[in-house]
């Protein structure tokens, strides 16, 4: 199976992103809408709606360029398009009888092998392929992608029982390899994975707000980088959805769990609905949770909704003891044990407590209903919402039975399989070999399954501490890769450049020279490549000894960029995220780059007024070089990544 041509069917938010997307991965595709009426051009529809992709703010397309890849169509007249195709994905409005009706027409046109997938959100997906032959049932799955679809990782791809596995599989690979998406496999239930869970988690948060009297603000601070999640944490992640968007699914869950034991919780709470009733829909209008205030200094300030008057108030600053006791604990597991431990009888505390156990209970009591493997979930909720950590790597790492335990203590009821496994005398979701997590537990085979790792990927941290690790200081590493390659990897505070990661990247050039390694990358797993030269350690230098020695460390750098650059074997730098200032240095002085799709890349140093003498001045026009940094001010962060 090979993706070659793709079409894509329905132009509107989700359909002009996804056909984005794929052209950015180099794939042609062809984007088709409903005809525009009689007199106007055909193709006026699509164009419009083309257009504001084109236009998209963060950008839609990877590179304007890719927008070549993209053929412009109406189902009328353009329709054979559909006969080339390798993939056909359907992102039409949510409606069952128009979405079958596409399907028919589809199979009517479509070759023997091709790949049919439909994007719906709500729609069970056997429901959509009814009717239709065994060769097309066979090649007809979901593929649920998240809005915007280059930015949100997550793909959630739904079999039904009817698809091949071989077509399972081929998927799965496909959206990870090709189009970079964090791919999980989803029962067909309603809301598949990550909107049940994520609606849970949502209403939980909010109802246990307006039941115990937590203010928003206090639930935002709360529930936002303290436990592992982005700071839009509960509140203001609706907001930014949009409120319209978030009951439309809410309302659709509620209607369709008939059978979940906790459906009441997905009810529309009371302070939610006069928000729609009075068309205050989050960020698109100005007014939702928070309110957008334009004090008279023109300066924005950011009114908090009262739950329970429905005034909006100015923002104030929750305050919680626990919160002292726990922030400065870098490890998300330490620092939820801390407040487990802690926590008890604080507001605070109280707080998160009670959500986390009723939340890892529900994920718990989801499996295998939602997804046969509890990893699938944790990726859910990582992928989706830029969760450090999923309800059951979380509920790990308070320790299984104590969890449970307390999970009884507040009547919460424990998943029948978390007993068994525990009775079996196992006391954790996940087996470890040292750092390195190798099975999951598999409630219904009952045993720990294997994890599968696809073949070309490598996690660094398993190798921290290994004999592949040839040399480690605080800010750096020289790992062994194997195949003859050498890895550089940084782990300072933002990845940034110091005495020393000089250190290391030195003691790998040597090693470099050798015979036994043929060839380096510079890279690492964290959440940007490399933000640039520790600039506070810059102004410590000049203070203790003078401005001589800014020269002392330009040169330095430069020396070190120009070895990378003179190795005698290759030294490929692969940067990702953001690569700012010695970071892009870093990337363009290697042999060859490789930079992720998402990399934002510039000197921004010379915001701040520092010249970026460790390589940034030569080569071409300095406008040109800038170019990244300035797309990057003009865009803002891209959204749900809480850069
Ligand atoms: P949208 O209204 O923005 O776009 C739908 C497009 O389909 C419109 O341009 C419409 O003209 C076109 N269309 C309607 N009937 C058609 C037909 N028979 N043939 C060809 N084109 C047709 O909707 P959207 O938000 O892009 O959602 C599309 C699908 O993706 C829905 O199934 C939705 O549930 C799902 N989805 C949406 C989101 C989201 O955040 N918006 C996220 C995930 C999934």
């Amino acid at each position: 199976m090979r993706i070659q041509k793709a079409v894509v069917i329905g132009a509107g938010t989700m359909g002009g992103g996804i056909a984005a997307l794929i052209a950015g991965a180099g794939i042609p595709v062809t984007l088709l809408d409903i005809p525009a009426p009689e007199g106007a051009d055909r193709n006026a529809i699509v164009k419009t709606l083309w257009d504001r992709q084109v236009k998209a703010s963060p950008a839609a397309l990877v590179s304007p360029d890719a927008a070549r890849l993209v053929t412009l169509g109406n189902t009328d007249d353009n329709f054979d398009a559909v006969k080339d195709a390798d993939w056909i994905i359907e992102v039409i409005l949510e409606q069952l009888a128009p979405k079958q009706a596409l399907m028919a027409r589809i199979e009517a046109f479509r070759k023997p092998d091709s790949i049919v997938t439909s994007n719906t959100s709500g729609i069970p997906i056997h429901r959509i392929g009814e009717g239709r032959s065994a060769d097309f049932q066979s090649h007809f799955l979901g593929t649920h992608f998240f809005n915007p679809p280059r930015y949100l990782k997550l793909l959630e791809i739904i079999p039904t029982p009817d698809t091949a596995p071989s077509v399972v599989a081929f998927m799965k690979d496909f959206g990870g390899r090709a189009l970079g998406k964090g791919v999980v496999v989803c029962k067909d239930t309603p809301g598949f994975i990550a909107n049940r869970i994520g609606m849970y988690i949502g209403q939980a948060r909010m109802v246990a707000a307006i039941e115990n009297d937590y203010t928003v603000e206090e639930v935002d601070a709360l529930t936002g980088p303290l436990i592992g999640l982005p700071k839009t944490a509960t509140f203001r992640l609706a907001d930014l959805v949009g409120l319209d968007v978030h009951t439309h699914v809410l309302r659709n869950q509620y209607e369709a769990l008939v059978d979940d034991e906790e459906r009441p919780l997905f009810r529309i709470p009371a302070p939610l609905q006069k928000l729609i009733d009075a068309q205050a829909l989050g960020n698109k209008s100005g007014a939702g949770f928070y309110k957008t205030i334009k004090k008279p200094t023109g300066e924005k300030e950011f009114w908090v909704l009262d739950l329970k008057t429905g005034e909006y108030a100015p923002p104030g600053k929750p305050r919680f003891d626990l919160y002292g006791q726990v922030r400065d604990i870098d490890d998300l597991g330490a620092r939820m044990r801390a407040i487990f431990e802690h926590g008890a009888g604080d507001r605070g505390g109280e707080f998160i407590i009670s959500t986390t156990l009723a939340i890892c209970a529900y994920a718990g009591r989801r499996v295998p209903e939602i997804a046969d493997s509890i990893i699938e979930i944790d990726n859910a909720m990582r992928w989706g919402f830029n969760a450090e950590a999923g309800p059951f790597e979380t509920w790990d790492a308070l320790g299984v039975a104590k969890a449970a335990a307390e999970m009884r203590a507040r009547d919460i009821a424990v998943p029948a399989w978390v007993d068994e496994m525990l009775a079996a005398g196992h006391t954790s979701f996940f087996q470890r070999d040292g750092t390195r997590v190798i099975g999951a537990w598999d409630p219904v085979g009952k045993t720990y399954a294997p994890i599968e790792r696809p073949a070309l990927r490598l996690a660094l941290k398993e190798l921290a501490g290994t004999p592949r690790e040839l040399k480690r200081n605080a800010s750096a590493s020289v790992l062994d890769l194997g195949d003859g390659v050498l890895c550089l990897e940084l782990h300072s505070k933002g990845n940034t450049l110091d005495v020393s990661t000089d250190e290391m990247a030195r003691t790998a050039l040597d090693l470099l020279g050798g015979n036994a390694y043929r060839a380096m990358v510079v890279a690492n797993q964290g959440k940007d490549f490399c933000l640039g030269a520790n600039i506070g350690l810059f102004l410590m230098a000049i203070a203790s000894g003078g401005i001589g020695a800014i020269d002392k460390a330009a040169k330095s750098l430069q020396d070190l960029l120009m070895a990378f650059r003179f190795a005698p074997k290759p030294v490929v730098a692969a940067p990702f995220q953001r690569a700012f200032g010695g970071g892009a240095e870093l990337s363009m002085s290697g042999a060859r780059m490789v930079a992720a799709m998402e990399t934002y890349m510039g000197l921004v140093e010379v915001g701040v007024g520092i010249i970026p003498a460790g390589g940034g001045c030569k080569g071409a026009d300095p406008a040109q070089r800038l170019a990244p940094c300035r797309r990057w001010e003009r865009s803002g962060p891209p959204p749900g990544q809480g850069l």
